[in-house]
């Protein structure tokens, strides 16, 4: 019988050094994501469990003037439940609204949504629009990396072994962006997504400021659309522009997977999500 470690660190360094030790360890929070896995295939690359639900370093949200410091212990319910990230960032509350069931916003976390970086993981294209940074941390070194440049790193392998992500961090900016989440899936609870568009943006003098826009889904990463977003900025919103945004994505997602059989699918329904995205800043 395979002879696996488990063990339950209650400080980072502890749990570093156990990873140092055991690089074949995997990390496990809620095990929601993990677990499942591992049964699955029964890695038999892994070599022990690191449990860091006892790290009380990584649980909890705090505030300063200026941001959010959401732990990576955070679960979806503390997220979607929390008062001032509610008011202050709806589009990630939201997206943590939509993860699962209840029972799996209660023991899944941020930080593991994050980290698996699964296709339909609902918090990143929430964390794309926010520009959020995550801390990370090695046994040698703390590095922060926003969410957009750790995608970019795991797309292209490059991720360095033996981190752990500490926290999450999103600016606070005095006045709350018009915020837009939806979760397009096959039941309306407890379903993976098809199709998730995040958006938030500002309206100054009629026109559109500063519009950030992401989709989730379709692609094996979640994307932001930087040409879409071009297309709107500083102008008024019209009913022709949100219909080119739509077209403007569907181009790109197009340019990143290949006209696969779901596009079929796609191309009309994604067009039609970006659209609606944006008719709310008319
Ligand atoms: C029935 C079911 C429904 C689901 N529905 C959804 C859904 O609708 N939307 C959605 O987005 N997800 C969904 N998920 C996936 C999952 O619940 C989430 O991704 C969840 O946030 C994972 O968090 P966790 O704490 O359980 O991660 P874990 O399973 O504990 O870990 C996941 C990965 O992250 C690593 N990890 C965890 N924390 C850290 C850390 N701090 N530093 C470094 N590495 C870390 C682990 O090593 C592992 O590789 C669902 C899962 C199930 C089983």
């Amino acid at each position: 019988m395979k002879n696996i470690r488990f063990f339950q660190p209650d400080t980072v360094v502890h749990a570093l050094e156990f990873l140092h030790e055991h690089p074949k360890a995997r990390i496990v929070a809620g095990g929601t994501d993990l677990l499942p896995e591992y049964r699955e295939k029964e890695d038999n690359a892994i070599t022990g469990f690191i449990d860091i639900m006892r790290i009380r370093e990584l649980s909890g949200i705090s505030f300063d003037d200026h941001a959010a410091h959401i732990g990576a212990l955070a679960t979806h319910a503390m997220i979607a439940q929390n008062g001032t990230l509610k008011e202050r960032l709806p589009v990630l509350s939201a997206a943590c609204s939509h993860v699962g069931s209840p029972q799996i916003r209660n023991l899944g976390t941020i930080g593991g949504n994050i980290i698996t970086m699964s296709a339909c993981a609902d918090t990143l294209p929430a964390l794309l629009v926010l520009e959020a940074r995550m801390v990370m941390r090695s046994l040698h070194q703390t590095r922060t990396i926003t969410v957009e440049e750790y995608i970019d790193e795991k797309r292209k392998q490059l991720v360095p072994p033996g981190e752990m992500l500490i926290k999450i961090v999103c600016d606070l900016p005095d006045e709350v962006p018009l915020s837009y989440f939806f979760k397009l899936s096959r039941r309306a609870a407890a379903a993976k997504a098809r199709m998730t568009v995040a958006r938030t943006a500002y309206i100054e003098s009629g026109q559109v400021r500063n519009l950030r826009l992401s989709v989730g889904a379709v692609t094996s990463l979640a994307l932001r659309y930087r040409e879409a977003e071009k297309l709107i900025e500083g102008k008024a919103v019209t009913d022709q522009l949100c219909c080119q945004a739509g077209e403007r994505v569907v181009h790109d997602m197009l340019a990143v997977t290949g006209r696969r059989k779901s596009a079929a699918y796609k191309i009309p329904v994604l067009t039609e999500m970006v659209r609606r995205s944006l008719e709310g800043l008319q």
